[in-house]
């Protein structure tokens, strides 16, 4: 056994309490905080960062996707996505809504989705803790009472009768003992992590010969210089010409790993700056590019909840149905190798380095599907059942965005930010009903929160 200290029990002050805790303020987090609080609960957003958005602000992750049907332009999310949209476009930081449902995603101003967060939580009237750290959770009969956080003021207690795990990670369902899975089933290997970067600086014309630059950039890649997994999406930003903000760099690792998350960062940044030294040298247009911002490391997948239901690859790629859907997604099961060998992975048996000695080859062999094969059919949508972000083990938990109770394939679907949304708005609802009864959220009437849902303009 490696070295131990025994740390020491510690009273702690109970900082505040309320009806419901929401722990991660992601896209899957301030959904289920706001929707909470409108629904009357006393409700606690607990964040790490200075602000809120997750993968969205602190990751520069856009397009917001999962927002239309199945590669069609009709709607199968509003409710509070269709109104963060409205309210960033009136702020000039993102499309009207109806231009947005004829785009693939929603695109945004990172910058104004933050301020959209302050003011939708304020008025809502969300008691928001920033810069805390959700620590670990008390458990008392089975059941969540208090999440402990650490702070700039020291450790203390967040109690409550409702809790939302939305730290994207499953942190707080495995910090009160709750069962979780991670990554693929055969090795536990998470989809691989990735990052944006915005580079400014550059000539306009550089886009006129878009296809050029990639070809230059690949064979870079096919020398080993770059580990990039797709070149063409060094492009302009889609909101902000004047900068890019491309989806190309990946890093194999857990995000639940402290020692992964460090090498990721360090190795992601050191690819955008190799890649900005190689445009200025050798690439007519770039000779002034500048690095003007890079994301954090991005998580794409690490630990699900279990829930009574695991959202399944067939589910997505047939587009099934649930008596108890409380949200609707459509994005296809896109998977990132976790190996960080390939993209996308089903194409792993043509492209990758590995060929036959990749286990996802492995076991997958013999029903390995066409990227077409990956999509819900056109047009259409799959439900994401309540059970699936219900725990099995801790009664009053709740689970929101991509650490819902899902499969490798199915949470490659699920996870996308316009389908968090969705998802959180649900969670919120369920746990303000919860709440509110003073019920477990597995006892409450899921036709209750359908109708409450749509009520809000939900799609369910
Ligand atoms: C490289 C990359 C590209 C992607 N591309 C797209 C795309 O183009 N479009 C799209 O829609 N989606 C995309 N995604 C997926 C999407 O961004 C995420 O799946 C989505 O943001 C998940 O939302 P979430 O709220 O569950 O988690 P997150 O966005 O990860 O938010 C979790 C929040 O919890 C906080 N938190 C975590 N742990 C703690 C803790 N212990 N204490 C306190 N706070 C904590 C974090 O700071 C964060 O704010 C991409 C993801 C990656 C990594």
């Amino acid at each position: 056994m490696s070295r131990t200290f025994l740390e020491p029990a510690r009273e702690i002050p109970v900082l505040t309490e309320a009806d419901v805790v929401v722990c991660g303020g992601g896209p899957g987090g301030f959904s289920a905080a706001i929707a909470a609080a409108r629904h009357g609960a006393r409700t606690v957003l607990i964040e790490r960062y200075g602000f809120l958005g997750g993968l969205a602000t602190a990751g520069l992750v856009a397009p917001i996707l999962g927002h239309t049907a199945s590669q069609s332009h009709t709607p199968i999310v509003e409710g509070l996505l269709r109104e963060l949209t409205e309210r960033m476009h009136a702020l000039g930081g993102a499309p009207a809504w109806e231009e947005a449902c004829l785009e693939w995603g929603i695109r945004f101003d990172a910058e104004a989705l933050k301020i959209v967060l302050d003011e939708l939580c304020a008025e809502a009237g969300v008691e928001l803790w920033l810069h805390t750290w959700l620590a670990d959770a008390l458990v008392e009969d089975g059941r969540i009472v208090a999440a402990v956080v650490e702070n700039k003021s020291g450790r203390g207690a967040v109690a409550g009768r409702v809790f939302v795990d939305a730290t994207g990670d499953a942190d707080l369902a495995v910090r009160a003992g709750a069962p979780t899975t991670h990554g693929r089933p055969f090795d536990g290997r998470p989809e691989s992590m990735g990052s944006f970067f915005h580079l400014a600086g550059f000539a306009p014309e550089v886009w006129d010969r878009e296809e050029e630059l990639h070809e230059l950039v690949r064979r870079e890649m096919e020398k080993g210089r770059f580990r990039f997994y797709n070149p063409g999406f060094l492009a302009r930003n889609a909101y902000h010409l004047d900068h890019t903000s491309a989806n190309m760099t990946r890093f194999s690792g857990n995000s639940d790993d402290a020692r992964d998350m460090t090498a990721a960062e360090v190795y992601l940044r050191r690819q955008v700056w190799d890649l900005v030294r190689f445009l200025k040298g050798n690439v007519p247009g770039f000779e002034d590019c500048y690095v003007q911002q890079t994301s954090q490391a991005g998580p794409r997948e690490s630990r699900q909840i279990v829930g009574p239901y695991a959202l399944t690859g067939e589910d997505v790629r047939l587009g099934h149905k649930f008596e108890d859907a409380v949200a609707r997604g459509s994005w296809w099961i896109d998977i990132h190798c976790p190996l960080g060998h390939t993209y996308p992975v089903h194409l792993c048996v043509a492209e990758c380095p590995k060929g036959a000695d990749c286990p996802f080859w492995a076991s997958e062999h013999g029903r390995m599907y066409s990227r077409s094969q990956l999509y819900p059919p056109c047009g259409d949508w799959y439900d994401i059942p309540y059970r699936s972000l219900l725990s099995v083990a801790i009664p009053n938990l709740l689970a929101s965005g991509r650490c819902i109770s899902a499969t490798h394939e199915g949470m490659a679907g699920s996870r996308v930010m316009g389908t968090c949304v969705a998802i959180g708005q649900a969670a919120g609802t369920a746990a303000a009903l919860a709440a509110r009864r003073d019920a477990a959220p597995r006892e409450v009437d899921v036709q209750e929160l359908r109708r409450l849902l749509r009520e809000d303009g939900a799609l369910v």
